[in-house]
């Protein structure tokens, strides 16, 4: 059924008069990896303190100007998001809970100080950006084919003043780029460094809001893990260094033999996941046990051991779900759930994807139409 009938036709469309020709996109769209190719186009919708949010518009993807005192360039006043379009076998596009992205990017505004921006037009902005550019939208060959085109809203602060205060000119945009299916060759457990030297996010921090601010914060973390030969990196919390919080782009879950299903619960340092809270429903629908709750470190380390935990993972927009196969830590290892990954895992692994992608009923009424 198609959901949120277009109410908000605010943006003024401005072609590109130099698309991408039809081969060479074709070219991208073969291999196009992530995060690295970008559509012919960009939405863009400016705030000010006085006008309140205004000159909404489609235009050519390009560089911006900034000044150089904007604030955003020195006082990382921004946030943004990552939702994914997924066309359907019958050429429709997709996406998937718009609604829980919209309302994240408005307490990740409140939180950095930064303007609200209505749900209707978050998701009208993305839906905008589709429409022109839908030809970059990938059509999977297969199902293992999970192409997408991942949409990329921010907001910056761009007022032309280096006081700290929050700015009173804001942009906010919505760019667009063509990602394959995470995992080449099928899903591979990936291994996780568990940093003991630095942490995410702090009670009272910034770690639920999606700013760029907390990402610049955990590179230096994911550099030690790559040191250590690890793909990602776990974050504990900040005040005991005891509670499991989350990796650097993607929740965790811990599944038991006796088919509970444990996530850390949400703080206040974690970001709350579109993945994680569809997994929590789709775990329930199953029959699992959904738990949200705090899991130390010790009892990741004791429930692997003792084979209590019979699955690890993590979970997010760009991967989906992702086994993890083992966790490195100053202090040893901790095994994972093997070379395949567990069967949990998997199992909801593919209903997601199934839904996402068209192929399975959604009877949580989770997509809407672009
Ligand atoms: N945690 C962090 C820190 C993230 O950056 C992401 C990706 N947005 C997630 C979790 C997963 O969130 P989602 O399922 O909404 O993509």
């Amino acid at each position: 059924m198609e959901k949120d009938a277009v109410t908000t036709p605010a943006f003024d469309i401005r072609p590109t008069t130099q698309a991408t020709e039809a081969n060479v996109r074709a070219e991208i769209l073969a291999n196009p990896g992530f995060g690295r190719y970008f559509t012919d186009h960009m939405v863009h919708v400016r705030w000010t303190k006085n006008d309140g949010w205004h000159s909404g518009e489609l235009r050519p993807y390009g560089p911006l100007t900034l000044d150089p005192a904007a604030s955003v360039l020195h006082y990382a006043q921004e946030i943004f998001e990552g939702i994914k379009a997924y066309r359907h076998a019958d050429g429709s596009v997709w996406t998937f809970r718009p609604e829980k992205n919209a309302a994240r990017f408005r307490a990740s505004a409140r939180r950095l100080a930064l303007p609200e921006l209505d749900d209707a037009t978050f998701i009208e902005s993305l839906r905008t950006l589709v429409r022109q550019d839908i030809d970059w939208v990938p059509t999977p060959a297969s199902e293992a084919e999970e192409s997408s085109l991942y949409l990329r809203p921010f907001m910056i602060a761009s007022e032309k003043f280096l006081g700290v205060k929050p700015s009173k000119e804001v942009d906010y945009y919505v760019i667009a780029s063509p990602a394959a299916a995470y995992f080449k060759g099928g899903v591979k457990p990936v291994s996780i460094w568990l940093s003991s030297n630095y942490n995410r996010a702090a009670p009272g921090g910034t770690g639920y809001a999606k700013c760029g601010g907390n990402y610049a914060a955990s590179l230096a973390a994911q550099q030690e893990a790559e040191s250590h030969d690890c793909d990602q990196v776990a974050f504990l919390d900040a005040v005991e260094n005891k509670w499991v919080e989350e990796l650097g782009g993607m929740n965790l879950f811990f599944v038991y033999r006796d088919g509970r299903l444990v996530t850390p619960a949400l703080t206040g340092t974690i970001l709350e996941g579109v993945t994680r809270d569809s997994i929590l429903q789709l775990g329930r629908d199953a029959g699992l046990t959904p738990e949200e709750r705090p899991i130390s470190i010790d009892e990741w380390r004791e429930g692997v051991n003792s084979g209590e935990i019979s699955e690890v993972f993590a979970c997010g927009t760009a991967a989906v779900i992702t086994p993890i196969g083992e966790l490195v830590t100053e202090h040893g290892r901790i095994g994972g759930a093997g070379e395949e990954g567990g069967e949990i895992g998997k199992r909801l692994r593919k209903q997601l994807l199934d839904l996402q992608y068209g192929r399975a009923e959604d009877t949580h009424g989770w997509l809407t139409r672009l």
